[in-house]
């Protein structure tokens, strides 16, 4: 049950009015389910679409992230998903950030996140940006062409440059090369000319794509980078700073196929080309940074969606019915009707209240894969109930979101029982680029969010502040078992924004 009375939810411009937070029994998927469950039979959310957010989730990632990669520092990448509780978490948990626009660097220094945590990694930068981050201090930016470096002399000519080297990305589901990085055939020349023109080059960058599929690719990116470091010192320059890029898978472990490469892998290799191109003597007071997005939010966010029209579809050139019996998603057996041998096979389209230009946005610009699962029926029997998962009947569907456009289609064909509208799907690993690049085509709102923080107990609600709101304790992380930064633990700004995020009106 709903354990807190605060309300929740993004507005149609993204801004959170009043927050939500559930509990939850444990940090698998059925426990997260059953919260979620709870929130729709309390009508909190009004039948309308809803993610819900795990923040002990993520700091469980902070902690996977220290145990197989120390020698890194983390700076999340904000585009991924900017929702203040997550960015308040990861500043409190001492995380660093790869901002990429004026928008994101004010984003985290309004969290009283102090600016030498900041790394402006776009490698083409509007003037305008630029200006503001020499304004608040962000020094580090990456660059990865001449006309960058003549834009930067100009108008900040005192940040610390790291050079975005091409990393071979053909192995990876979003192929950035395609738009940034630097040919080794060029590199030589940019730092000559970024000598030229007295700017300090501080270290060398890459990004091996999003949705990494090969380890060995990190390990070869390294060895690149590794060749660079030695061209910018044989030019005069003192790098010091390895920045490894995003690219770090981020699903549930659980659920991630044992052919998937793993966090794990990547982190063996990435150990392994560390000792072997920069061993301790190599570059002495070494700092090798990463700009993981993926890996920290998307097994922390599930999204509840809501079948508001249903169709049924004949196929009349089929004779055998296809509908089987079996293991997925489960719903009453009564909610499926089993047909007779003759008949067409029925299948069905549900139109839900989230799609494509929504939170779906991740299957055009990321190709993502989603996975329906049934999570509530209006009957009021929880979909998770093994004995009626048995003796479900399945039937070929698809799923489709809200607009009118047909590209808009979550799942173009899955295996589900029979549901009704104002039955419930729900969909895991949902938190990295959804919500931060959805918008309101057709006049949709964006979808509402609800926190939990799973495993530890901790009363979101408990803690009064002066100012009205209650805030979410730097104890949060602390309690999960993190050393927090001082500097971002102790910052208002950041027990505020979390408050604002996660606790009472
Ligand atoms: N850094 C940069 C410069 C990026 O462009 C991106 C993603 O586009 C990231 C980091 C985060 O990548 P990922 O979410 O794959 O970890």
């Amino acid at each position: 049950p709903m354990d807190s009375t605060s309300a929740h939810n993004a507005n149609a411009s993204g801004a959170i009015a009043a927050p939500l937070t559930v509990n939850v029994s444990g940090p698998d998927a059925a426990s997260r389910h059953a919260a979620m469950a709870d929130v729709i039979v309390s009508g909190t959310t009004e039948e309308e679409a809803f993610f819900l957010t795990d923040l002990g989730d993520v700091c469980r990632k902070h902690k996977r992230w220290q145990a197989h990669l120390p020698m890194v520092e983390p700076f999340y990448a904000v585009k991924c998903n900017s929702d203040p509780a997550i960015l308040g978490t990861l500043a409190a948990l001492g995380a660093n950030f790869d901002c990429a626009s004026l928008g994101e660097i004010q984003a985290i220094l309004n969290l009283g996140v102090s600016s030498d945590r900041v790394i402006f990694a776009n490698p083409c930068k509007a003037i305008a940006h630029l200006r503001f981050a020499k304004q608040v201090g962000v020094r580090m930016m990456t660059f990865d062409n001449e006309f960058e470096l003549l834009k930067i002399a100009k108008h900040y000519p005192g940040a610390a440059l790291v050079l975005r080297v091409l990393a071979d990305d053909s192995r990876s589901a979003c192929r950035l090369g395609l738009k940034f990085g630097a040919d080794p055939a060029v590199t030589g020349h940019l730092l000559q000319l970024a000598r030229q023109l007295g700017l300090d080059v501080v270290g060398v960058s890459f990004h091996v794509g999003s949705g990494a599929t090969d380890a060995r690719a990190f390990a070869d990116a390294v060895a690149r980078a590794r060749a660079v470091f030695d061209e910018a010192a044989a030019l005069g320059f003192s790098p010091h700073l390895l920045d490894v890029g995003g690219g770090f898978p981020g699903d549930d472990p659980a659920a991630t196929p044992a052919a998937a490469v793993r966090f794990e892998d990547i982190a063996r290799e990435l150990r392994s080309a560390f000792a072997e191109h920069f061993p301790p003597s190599a570059v002495p007071g070494l700092r090798i940074i990463a700009e993981p997005g993926w890996y920290y939010v998307a097994s922390a966010s599930s999204l509840a969606v809501c079948i508001t029209s249903k169709r049924r579809v004949v196929d009349v050139t089929a004779t055998t019915p296809t509908a089987t019996t079996g293991a997925t998603p489960t719903t009453p057996a009564s909610n499926a009707t089993p047909h007779p041998a003759t008949e067409p096979p029925p299948k069905f389209m549900y139109y839900v209240n989230d799609g494509v230009y929504q939170s779906f946005n991740c299957i055009i610009f990321d190709h993502a894969r989603v996975q329906a699962q049934v999570l509530y029926t209006g009957n009021g029997v929880p979909a998770m109930d093994d004995e009626h998962l048995a003796a479900a009947v399945l039937h070929e569907s698809s799923v489709w979101g809200p607009t009118c456009d047909s590209i808009d289609c979550v799942q173009a064909s899955t295996m589900l029982p029979e549901l009704d509208v104002g039955d419930w799907l729900v969909f895991d690993n949902m938190g990295a680029y959804t919500s931060c690049a959805a918008s309101t085509f057709n006049g949709f709102a964006l979808t509402k969010h609800v926190y939990t923080f799973s495993h530890v107990l901790v009363d979101l609600q408990r803690v009064p502040a002066a100012d009205g709101i209650a805030h979410v304790p730097a104890a949060l992380p602390l309690a999960a078992g993190f050393a927090v930064a001082p500097s971002a633990a102790t910052t208002p700004a950041v027990t505020a924004t979390l408050g604002a995020a996660t606790a009472a009106i």
